[in-house]
């Protein structure tokens, strides 16, 4: 652990039992699952900006993970993951998107309203709630962590008895000293994007001419002939929780490291350029889009990897191939690895590999646990894989799904006196199957194809989600 301050000239801002760090999809569940187990253990949650969500609420609007792809989809995912579906499903603001191809069907909803239902939630649960705060500098308290945060009134220091990492970039582990890999230190890193949505689309127009097929086929002509200089071929435009108003998964940026920020910054400035080319393209050659106009970019660049954490056990691709099982797992991913990475001939490409047989594999207890840590977790797409394995298992049905894990063995750590790396995982799993977490794959959904979210959950599912 390298510190550059004298930690004892920081003043004081709150000693808690568990302190988590960031608050993206995986941070907000482990907070509010670690909350949810008992006033008793403090709970507080910090993020450097002014809104909860992450990249949840940052730049897209579909969970996705929480069914697996195929002709057969299983709902693998449940517990204070559906509580967050359940939340947005009651004031209409979700609906599935049935994919029965790509990362299968998604759940989704109105990104705005997250934020609201992440809030609410949070404070409901009486979580010690702190945004516009950064983590910037950690040291050893005594048993406890001591951490250093910047805000507008200066640096506060938390000290914790337990800490779980939700930063995505894994800051504090990076800064307490575990190791990890760096994304593109052995293959190529995942490229960024910028989202963007696009208001006053005729959608009908838009369908009729073809839909996917159709702007996948434009996407080829349009960079084959020169008329539009498309940095990626094979993007997505779906239809969001708002009329007539479509979101983008399209822009390519790759080969820079979002942890420099010089390179993060020229990743920003092109993400933004590259957005305006595909409006250019949508608004002269997609059927449907010719009065539409971006709306709304993604509040930073969509980062997919920069730090992953090594941990007690390390996922790799052969065991989600293989669709192992493990005795202590702790939630399932069905997702197929889906790689955004430049091809040979330095264009763009996403690499699809889907899981075999019943297409699920059981995520290890030990991938959320940095090497020899005993009070530290690490949850979301900084937790313990490698590079093809992270690219299966980083949607946020399976984030969420972490951040529950963790949250609950944070608790279970502290009741028991156990520590992280050497925890009884049953009693830790009773819990998560209490909560209405999957642990072992159910049968197939009958119908995802009607929108809403009660009507294509399985009612037994559906009670066990309404009991967390
Ligand atoms: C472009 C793109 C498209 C994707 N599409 C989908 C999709 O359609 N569906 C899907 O399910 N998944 C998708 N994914 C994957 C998924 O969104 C992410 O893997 C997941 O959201 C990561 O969640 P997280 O909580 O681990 O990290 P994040 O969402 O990155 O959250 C980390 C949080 O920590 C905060 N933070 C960071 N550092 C600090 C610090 N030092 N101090 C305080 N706070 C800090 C951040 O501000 C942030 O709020 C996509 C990812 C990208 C990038």
């Amino acid at each position: 652990m390298n510190t550059i301050f004298n930690h004892q000239q920081v003043p004081l801002l709150a000693e808690v039992d568990i302190l988590v760090i960031g608050a993206g999809s995986a941070g907000c569940v482990a907070a509010l699952a670690a909350a949810g187990q008992g006033t008793e253990v403090s709970v507080m949650l910090v993020e450097r900006y002014g809104f909860p969500g992450g990249t949840s609420t940052q730049m897209l609007d579909t969970f996705y993970g929480f069914f697996t792809p195929g002709n057969v989809p299983r709902k693998i995912a449940g517990g204070w993951p559906d509580r967050i579906v359940n939340e947005l499903e009651r004031t209409g603001d979700i609906f599935l998107r049935p994919n029965t191809y790509g990362a299968g069907t998604g759940v989704n909803y109105n990104p705005e309203r997250l934020k609201l239902v992440w809030d609410q939630l949070i404070q409901q649960q009486g979580i010690r709630y702190l945004l516009h705060t950064t983590l910037i500098d950690v040291t050893l308290d005594g048993e406890r962590h001591g951490c250093i945060f910047w805000n507008k009134g200066g640096f506060h220091k938390v000290l914790a008895r337990r800490v779980i990492d939700a930063s995505g970039d894994a800051d504090f582990c990076h800064l307490a000293g575990f190791a990890y890999e760096l994304a593109g230190e052995h293959e190529p890193a995942q490229s960024m994007t910028t989202t963007f949505r696009m208001s006053n689309v005729a959608l009908d127009e838009y369908e009729q001419a073809g839909g996917k097929k159709m702007l996948a086929r434009q996407m080829q002509e349009a960079v084959a002939t020169g008329r539009h200089p498309l940095p990626r071929k094979e993007g997505s435009a779906h239809e969001m929780n708002a009329r007539n108003c479509i979101s983008t998964v399209a822009v390519k940026v790759a080969g820079l490291s979002a942890l420099n920020a010089e390179e993060l910054t020229n990743a920003e400035v092109e993400g933004r350029r590259q957005a305006f080319v595909y409006e250019d393209f949508f608004r002269s050659e997609v059927p449907g889009f010719a009065q539409s106009n971006i709306i709304g970019l993604s509040h930073q660049i969509g980062v997919r990897e920069t730090r992953r954490v090594y941990g007690e056990h390390r996922l790799t691709k052969d065991e989600c191939l293989a669709g192992l099982l493990p005795d202590d797992r702790i939630f399932l991913c069905g997702a197929p690895i889906e790689d955004h990475r430049q091809g040979a001939d330095g264009q763009d490409e996403t690499y699809w590999e889907y899981i075999p047989g019943p297409g699920v594999y059981g995520v290890p207890y030990g991938t959320i646990v940095p090497k020899g840590s005993q009070t530290v977790w690490v949850v979301g797409r900084c937790f313990s894989a490698t590079h093809d394995a992270h690219a299966s298992c980083r949607s946020m049905a399976q984030t969420m799904s972490m951040g529950q894990a963790a949250g609950l063995a944070a608790v279970q750590s502290i009741r028991q006196n156990e520590a992280a790396n050497t925890l009884n995982v049953q009693p830790l799993q009773q819990t998560l199957r209490q909560l209405g977490a999957v642990l072992d794959v159910p049968d197939a959904v009958a119908d995802t194809s009607r929108h809403g979210w009660k009507n294509n959950v399985p009612d037994s599912l559906l009670k066990r989600s309404q009991t967390a």
